[in-house]
């Protein structure tokens, strides 16, 4: 017999566990699934497993690492009786109820759940090139906003020709001596607006057709060897910091069959967390393509809770 809870909570991000410490102290009991490490960029804990210094967490004057603070809201939830379990889901099923979930390949399901707040979160994309990987947190970064801070002073390079990509380098000059955006074309995608906003500022250089090759460094970023697409010649940028801003992509697979998602994938929500399905609830990046910070994130899990515990409370679940 699968084991039932009345909220299931899937994702162990900011938004998963701050969904997890309010439903916990509602006395709702929740199960909380984790995810399990498959790679370097995919860890419970979410993105913030892969930052290293916070500084704009409200609370923590003095900074806290990203896995830090997961450990610290983890240990908040289960102060509270949150179940949390170091595993993934593997199949949800929202059309009947109780809504189904499976953690193993069984035919039967492992839980029932009368509401479920997905909080599955978003992964950055990644170059997929050597040393890239190796180098994350260490002078590679996916997130401006967070890190830009500690590269006062150097000469830094923003890969991609998106909105982000700009908006990441403009906000950058900020801190850097210079920003170099390296496009794989001789255009950019982003907005005409941003695009004269970059060309105007003076610390904003481009190396256009211009393919990452390497990421170099041992245990820090030293350079990149990047290739002419036009000419296929190589050369190394010297640059102490790398930003990767080639795009997102949430994490649905779970729902994408099932739930209403916005053009771009992510999954569509109305008034605070609620989706299309009654009793689905959707918080953090899962959901959010525009702000993205731990703080929403956060902030839109405990949306999520407080949702979830008034529509159970109305459905006398
Ligand atoms: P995006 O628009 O999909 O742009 C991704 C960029 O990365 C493209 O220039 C693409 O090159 C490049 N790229 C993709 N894969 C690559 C790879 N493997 N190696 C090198 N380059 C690669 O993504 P985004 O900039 O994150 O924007 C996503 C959405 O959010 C957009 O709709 C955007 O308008 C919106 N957004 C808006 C704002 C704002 O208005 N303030 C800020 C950020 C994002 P190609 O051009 O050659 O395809």
């Amino acid at each position: 017999m699968p084991e039932h809870t009345r909220v299931l909570i899937i994702g162990s991000g900011p938004a998963g566990l701050t969904a997890a410490i309010y439903s916990a102290r509602a006395q709702l009991n929740p199960i909380v699934i984790e995810g399990e490490p498959s790679s370097t960029t995919d860890q419970p804990g979410g993105q913030l497993m892969l930052t290293t210094e916070i500084e704009n967490f409200p609370g923590f004057p003095e900074s806290i690492t990203g896995p830090e603070l997961m450990a610290n809201m983890r240990a908040q939830a289960e102060r509270f009786g949150a179940d949390l379990r170091v595993t993934k889901v593997q199949k949800l099923d929202t059309r009947e109820r109780p809504f189904r979930a499976w953690l193993t390949d069984d035919q039967e399901p492992s839980i029932t759940a009368d509401a479920v707040i997905l909080a599955t979160g978003a992964q950055s994309l990644m170059m997929n090139v050597p040393g890239e990987e190796r180098l994350l947190s260490h002078g590679l970064s996916t997130c401006a906003t967070c890190d830009g801070f500690f590269f006062r002073g150097q000469d830094i390079a923003v890969i991609g020709g998106g909105d982000s990509a700009v908006e990441e380098a403009t906000f950058l000059t900020r801190f850097a001596s210079s920003v170099t955006i390296v496009h794989r074309r001789d255009a950019l995608r982003a907005s005409k607006i941003m695009q004269e906003r970059a060309f105007a500022n003076e610390k904003i250089k481009f190396a256009w057709n211009t393919q990452v090759v390497e990421v170099l460094g041992e245990d820090r970023v030293s350079g990149l060897l990047v290739r002419d697409t036009v000419s296929d010649e190589q050369r190394v940028l010297d640059v102490t910091g790398v930003f990767v801003a080639i795009g997102h992509v949430p994490n649905t697979t779970l729902v994408s069959d099932q739930v209403e998602l916005e053009e771009n994938g992510y999954v569509r929500t109305g008034l605070g967390s609620y989706t299309n399905i009654d009793g689905l609830f959707a918080a953090g990046d899962v959901q959010d393509h525009i702000y993205r910070q731990a703080i929403t994130s956060a902030g839109s899990g405990c949306i999520a809770a407080i949702d979830a515990e008034r529509w159970l409370e109305a459905r006398g679940f």
